[in-house]
């Protein structure tokens, strides 16, 4: 279950003291019909109040708060962009208004009680052999963990507190390895859901990265010709000055290339004479999708140690002067 603030949304739209406001509900695929039910039930309360309101949903992508429709939905005069499941990003602006419901996970009482145990309980056990743990999570667990402090991590994006051990709480394995890569600290996993305590291996640190570097030495192998450059033109993603310095780097090491220009970026969509693209948009595509494109697709982190000859991974993070 989640947290989609109904009263909230209801508040920012009576807010806006317009007679016939329009407004649109932006969510990721696992909350569309969580939203497909508030918005009849937002439609209610303003009928019951003798009120018009034009709401929509929006049908198509919600992978991040880098993924803004403000420039999509301009020609429908819409008021206010509801966006579901995530923070606002301090590098991706929407120029509509815009109120964020990161859609917190919500737990019964003795669920929480056990979580918030579990979790005090692994950082006295840690503190009695000196260790200071530091507390990760997902948008989706901060207000659960907010008596931790914890630092919130994106998939493109790991920034950690200081500590000696990380306990990352959430659910999958990217988020927890990048920082474990990172940080080069011991990284555990609480899952809130499943309450089981795990931990990130060393092996699985370098199964992971050596998949990459073998990507990255078939370039040094086989020096590509011809590559294309994809720029996502999602707000939180359309990283130009990535993008200007990735040309420019092609254009010195005489690499011919094309630009790309897209919003959704999937493998149908690269289907052109190029030896491999160099994805600068969401790092998770070439990280979690490689395999379902046909040709090789690499971050601009990943071209770059190619061009340098270097073995040294490093992920690619999206950063406030990326833009
Ligand atoms: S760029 Fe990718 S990882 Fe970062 S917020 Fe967007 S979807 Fe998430």
């Amino acid at each position: 279950m989640f947290d989609v603030e109904t009263g909230k949304v209801i508040e920012a739209i009576e807010k806006l003291g317009k007679k016939n406001p329009k407004v649109i509900f932006q969510a990721p695929e696992g909350l569309k019909l969580s939203v497909e039910k508030e918005i009849e039930k937002i439609k209610e309360y303003f009928k019951q109040k003798g009120r018009d309101v034009e709401l929509y949903l929006w049908g198509n992508t919600c992978f991040g708060a880098c993924d803004l429709i403000d420039n999509h939905v301009k020609n429908l005069d819409v008021d206010l962009i509801i966006h579901y499941g995530h923070e606002k990003l301090s590098y991706a602006n929407p120029e509509i208004k815009t109120l964020f419901i990161p859609a917190y996970h919500i737990f019964e009482k003795d669920e929480k009680e056990k979580i918030l145990n579990d979790i005090k309980n692994f950082i006295e056990k840690q503190k009695s052999e000196g260790k200071k743990v530091a507390i990760a999570t997902t948008v989706q667990y901060k207000k659960l963990l907010r008596d931790f402090n914890p630092s919130i991590i994106l998939g493109c994006r790991g920034e950690v507190e200081e500590g000696d051990v990380i306990l990352f709480v959430g659910t999958g394995r990217f988020h927890p390895l990048m920082i474990a890569y990172k940080y080069q600290k011991e990284v555990f996993i609480y899952n809130p859901v499943s309450k089981c305590f795990d931990k990130i291996s060393e092996d699985e640190i370098n199964k992971f990265i050596k998949k990459r570097i073998s990507a990255i030495s078939k370039l040094m192998l086989n020096k590509p010709e011809k590559v294309g450059v994809v720029l996502s033109t999602k707000k939180g993603q359309c990283r130009k000055k990535v993008f200007n310095e990735i040309i420019k780097l092609l254009e010195e090491n005489n690499i011919n290339y094309i630009t790309v220009v897209v919003d959704n970026i999937s493998p149908e969509m690269l289907f052109y004479d190029v030896d491999c693209y160099i994805i600068v948009a969401c790092p998770r595509i070439v990280l979690d999708d490689y395999i379902l494109y046909k040709k090789p697709i690499y971050t601009p982190e990943e071209f770059k140690l190619f061009l340098k000859n270097s073995f040294e991974y490093k992920f690619d993070e999206i950063k406030e002067d990326d833009f």
